[in-house]
């Protein structure tokens, strides 16, 4: 029987950081729904045992029923049919897998029929799902917008859409237009209120919108007439079931085949503005981005994770010179590089997962009652390190999850290329992942802020603190001069720039500057993670190796590089 979440040691290890302490007790708010739901755990100890027997229920279904439909749902895919998706038969099955165990909307509170799961198992628990098909994660991983209408929608509309997440209702977030990607601000689908009708009425186009036939959408649409900038649009949630959209098409693609990627059609669709006008994009997108970016962070640690197992099992069955090749130096080099940027993605997701949780948890307490000073200064420090860790986590983890696809594929030699194996598909499905929920570069533009206010460097004389057995302060001291030599780096960069009067310079460098403060920070990661557990201390030796001399590299580019040569650039 093939679970998941009981093969892989490192997610329990993950479960039980010390941290989790503060944010089980910040979430179930002194257990207070141990009088009502009979479910609701009584102690740190009950929540925690909850969240293991439900990440083996997650794990389980993955092994045995998620991950054998990978290759069926890949091959057939979803149709259009009348301006309706249809699901795979496989997508039908996983989904009602979940839906019966209960596992949508998981971190919804219990009065909205949710189990009120903390961030941290509901990402392990798509970690899981996308090890076992990353299309299908999407499909599942939406509930996300459910998280934004808890966090800013009315108690009416609460009570409408919320409990129908855990009946299995699905989800999509319609952002992006055929003129509008990466740039939201230039959204233009049309929100009219309509006085006879007293609805909003939706009327434009989206394209890529995954799961766009979903029960319920997020819908960013610019409801200010007259306006051109982000400041001009709000936020609305349509129900299906009232008409009003059709899918024009699904996108033909070259991976995460089993979840559909509509172009959608709104004509005088019915819709219901959420929170404030005007505060869409710049509020209530921002928030939900964010989550789906962690829900990204997660896919992509799921899909390095498979792509890991299937090079080295092939390498250690696959013969050649009379040897099977995993004894090769070459192979063998590229599997421990490859497990070890699973293990330092997977950690910086977990650590900014955690931060998310206490600084969500601090939100929902604050609208029960009013937090003390010590608690407000608290939620505002873990706000600002989720918004600074998110990208960060974002760029590294789907960078890697590429990497690691790339170098299976390559262990796999000419087989890799066919469609023999799951690595063709785990390979396609890869790349997505540092293109949506903003590219790589764009993640860089919301990391760079990271480096320029100083929050990453704080950060890292945070972990430069912690307690360390004597015998690992060589790796302490490797960090140390790494943490020197990025902080020059950037000093010279900024000083540069500053001499120029567009940021171009700054521009330029960024994932430069970026990347080196990442893997100063995956590298505490690990060896934080060995001070608890000392199998991850080959991890953390290899990777502080690893990202000292990648750092060496970018700083050696960046102090050679005159301002002049900028120009031999420009296209
Ligand atoms: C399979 C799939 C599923 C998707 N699902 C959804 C969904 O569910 N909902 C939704 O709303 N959208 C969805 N999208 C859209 C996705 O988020 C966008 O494709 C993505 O944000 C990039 O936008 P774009 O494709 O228009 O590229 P563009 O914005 O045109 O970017 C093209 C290139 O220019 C670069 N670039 C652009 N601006 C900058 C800048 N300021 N600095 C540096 N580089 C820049 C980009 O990095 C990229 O390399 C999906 C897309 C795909 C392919």
């Amino acid at each position: 029987m093939a679970n998941f979440y009981t093969d892989n040691n490192d997610l329990k290890f993950h479960l039980e950081h010390p941290l989790m302490k503060k944010i089980i007790a910040l979430k179930e708010n002194n257990y207070v729904d141990k009088d009502t739901y009979d479910y609701a755990p009584v102690d740190f100890e009950d929540a925690l045992d909850s969240y293991n027997q439900v990440l083996e229920i997650v794990g389980d279904i993955c092994g045995e029923i998620i991950a054998p439909n990978a290759e069926s749902v890949d091959h057939e895919g979803p149709q259009v049919i009348d301006g309706r998706v249809k699901y795979a038969r496989g997508t039908h099955e996983n989904h009602q897998a979940l839906s019966n165990a209960g596992l949508i909307g998981m971190s919804l509170p219990r009065k909205y029929g949710g189990l009120n799961f903390s961030m941290v198992p509901y990402v392990m628990a798509a970690e899981l799902v996308s090890r076992a098909d990353a299309g299908f994660a999407n499909i599942w991983g939406l509930q996300d917008c459910a998280e934004t209408l808890h966090e800013f929608a009315s108690d009416e509309q609460k009570n409408d859409f919320l409990p129908r997440f855990n009946k299995g209702a699905t989800a999509a977030m319609d952002l992006t237009e055929p003129d509008a990607g990466s740039d939201l601000q230039a959204v233009m689908l049309k929100a009219s209120w309509d006085e006879k009708k007293s609805t909003w009425l939706l009327n434009g186009v989206k394209r890529f919108i995954t799961n766009g036939d979903a029960e319920v959408s997020l819908v960013l649409a610019r409801s200010e007439e007259g306006t051109s900038d982000g400041r001009g649009l709000s936020l609305f949630v349509y129900d299906k079931a009232h008409g009003g959209m059709t899918v024009r098409r699904i996108e033909n693609k070259l991976g995460i085949k089993g979840s559909p990627t509509c172009e959608l059609v709104f004509n005088n669709a019915p819709a219901q503005l959420v929170g404030d006008r005007k505060l869409g994009l710049i509020k209530y997108v921002m928030s939900l981005m964010n989550g789906a970016r962690l829900g990204v962070g997660a896919q992509s640690v799921g899909i390095a994770e498979a792509a890991y197992r299937e090079g080295l099992n092939y390498a250690k069955e696959r013969e050649q010179f009379g040897k099977a090749i995993i004894h090769f130096p070459a192979v063998y080099e590229l599997l421990t590089q490859m497990e070890m940027k699973v293990k330092a993605s997977r950690s910086l997701l977990y650590e900014t997962t955690r931060f998310v949780d206490v600084y969500k948890s601090y939100t929902h307490l604050s609208n029960e009652r009013t937090l003390d000073k010590d608690e407000r200064n608290e939620l505002k420090n873990y706000q600002r390190l989720a918004d600074v860790f998110t990208p960060l986590l974002k760029l590294f983890s789907s960078e890697y999850c590429n990497q690691v696809a790339y170098d299976s594929l390559q262990i796999h030699g000419g087989s890799g290329y066919m469609k023999d194996y799951p690595i063709e598909r785990l390979y396609r499905d890869a790349r997505i992942t540092n293109i949506y929920e903003g590219t790589s570069q764009l993640q860089v533009v919301a990391a760079i802020r990271g480096v320029t206010t100083g929050a990453y460097l704080k950060q890292i004389r945070e972990y430069e603190l912690m307690n360390l057995h004597p015998e690992l302060d060589y790796l302490r001291r490797d960090l140390i001069e790494m943490t020197h030599q990025y902080e020059k780096t950037v000093e010279r960069v900024t000083e540069i720039n500053a001499q120029e009067e567009s940021n171009d310079y700054l521009d330029f460098h960024a994932r430069r500057l970026v990347e080196m403060a990442g893997h100063i920070i995956m590298g505490y990661l690990l060896l934080n993670d060995t001070m608890r557990n000392d199998s991850f201390e080959k991890q953390a030796i290899l990777f502080i190796k690893y990202g000292k001399s990648e750092n060496q590299q970018r700083m050696h580019y960046i102090q050679n590089f005159e301002l002049k040569e900028l120009g031999m650039f420009k296209k």
